[in-house]
């Protein structure tokens, strides 16, 4: 199962991810935290991202869709991915089908989490004081807000057009975010579940029948 996670900087995304990633053993890949630790090991693209990172813009289509690219072609992650920050545009949105595509891999759930600008603010004064994140400023929180607000409608679209959307209430707490997602999951499993018993038993009467056809030559 592949999950795409999203909501404005602050939504809560990363903290979520990991929690699913523990309960349904999936590989979560946050596109934020693998362009952070190019900056951290200053490689050479990591110089090149830094002010845009700090500066609360959108790094570039192609950078990012390299970067995913690794992890979705490599058979250890095969459908099972949480993305976590990708896709931020619809560009980028497009470029995931294309890329799962290729790997013969599908997105199976899109949950988006509905954060006000407010709640972002105070969480992300309090994630200061824990994570030293060069981006977390208020200024800078307010400018990534714009930045996702303004990008993402398209994408949001996008994921309706194809009933994949699920929106999570991300105002509530951790956990409350938490067993709603779980139970999202769960729910579509089951489904999934469903429809493999449904085509089981389809398979299995056209196999009676078959036998029975058998059986009907086998008398004359
Ligand atoms: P995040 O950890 O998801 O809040 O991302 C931190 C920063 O990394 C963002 O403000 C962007 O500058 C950059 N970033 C992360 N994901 C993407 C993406 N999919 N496309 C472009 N830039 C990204």
């Amino acid at each position: 199962m592949n999950i795409v996670i999203f909501g404005p900087p602050g939504a809560g995304k990363g903290t979520q991810s990991s929690l699913i990633v523990e309960k349904f053993n999936l590989h979560q890949l946050s596109t934020g935290a693998l362009l952070r630790k190019e900056i951290k090991e200053n490689t050479n693209l990591g110089r090149e991202i830094s002010s845009i990172i700090n500066d609360g813009n959108l790094v570039s289509d192609v950078i990012v869709g390299d970067l995913i690219e690794k992890y979705i072609s490599n058979n250890i992650y095969k459908n099972r991915l949480i993305f976590d920050g990708y896709p931020r545009n619809l560009i980028q949105a497009k470029n995931l089908n294309r890329l799962l595509n290729k790997y013969d891999q599908k997105i199976d759930i899109v949950l988006k989490l509905s954060v006000t600008l407010e709640t972002i603010k105070k969480r992300i004064s309090e994630r200061k004081n824990l994570e030293k994140r060069t981006d977390d400023t208020e200024i800078i929180a307010i400018k990534r807000f714009v930045t996702y607000e303004d990008n993402i409608k398209p994408v949001i679209d996008f994921y309706k057009q194809s009933n994949l959307l699920k929106v999570v209430d991300g105002e509530t707490s951790i956990s409350e975010i938490s067993n709603e997602i779980s139970g999202l999951i769960e729910g579509y499993k089951g489904w999934l579940w469903r429809i493999r018993q449904y085509k089981y038993a389809g398979n299995r009467n056209s196999l009676i029948y078959g036998s029975y056809c058998r059986d009907k030559h086998s008398t004359k």
